[in-house]
């Protein structure tokens, strides 16, 4: 599999994140990179189209993150990782689909005298649930994470989010070194690599 088969916008911040250079794929130094904070995947940038090249302010120490995988000893297959729960409230999809509210204009909430008050109609939510509906907010369930529930799993001495685990489990050729408790966990798949953070729980 060549690197470009690698959907890295699934590694990318939700569409709500703050920091909207990180919702969708960047180039950088010759690779491109879906990163959200948590985890961070990269390939090398080849010869066709490439996303745009992430300012230098922007995540500066991006290439020492990476830098450690080299020194580490502790390289294995990616161990079998079971299939995360998936999300009740949105059936897995990650999204909830219905009509717009039109009070709130899809927001959820009001702005009134630089306060922001919950929108009752929809209870905050910006829409009204229906299988048919067109417009789509991203599922407000806690735990969710694109459909499937975000919890701890064990990884060697360390822990990380049981999404993205599974996901990193299913990339070509998966490698991982966890490192010891605490440390940053790294991967390699076919054609790129990547660092998850460890995570308490
Ligand atoms: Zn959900
Ligand atoms: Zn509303």
């Amino acid at each position: 599999m060549s690197a470009p088969d690698i959907n890295l916008q699934r590694f990318c911040a939700r569409a709500s994140d703050l920091r909207s250079y990180l919702r969708a794929p960047f180039s950088r130094d010759g690779y491109v990179y879906g990163a959200n904070g948590h985890i961070a995947v990269r390939v090398p940038r080849g010869d066709g189209e490439a996303p745009a090249e992430l300012a230098a302010d922007k995540i500066p120490h991006l290439a020492s993150l990476f830098a450690g995988a080299a020194a580490r000893t502790d390289w294995r297959d990616f161990p079998a990782i079971p299939a995360p729960e998936r999300c009740r409230r949105c059936s897995g999809a990650g999204v909830l689909r219905g009509h717009r509210c039109e009070a709130c204009e899809g927001k959820g909430e009001f702005e009134h005298f630089d306060e922001e008050y919950e929108c009752k109609s929809c209870e905050g939510n910006g829409l009204f649930e229906n299988e048919a509906g067109v417009f789509t907010i991203e599922c407000p369930a806690a735990f969710c994470k694109g459909g499937a529930i975000s919890d701890g799993h064990a990884i060697g001495e360390n822990r990380a989010d049981i999404v993205y685990l599974h996901q990193i489990a299913a990339l070509p050729g998966a490698r991982v070194s966890p490192g010891s408790f605490g440390d940053t966990i790294y991967f390699t798949f076919t054609g790129g690599e990547g660092v998850l953070m460890p995570r308490r729980t």
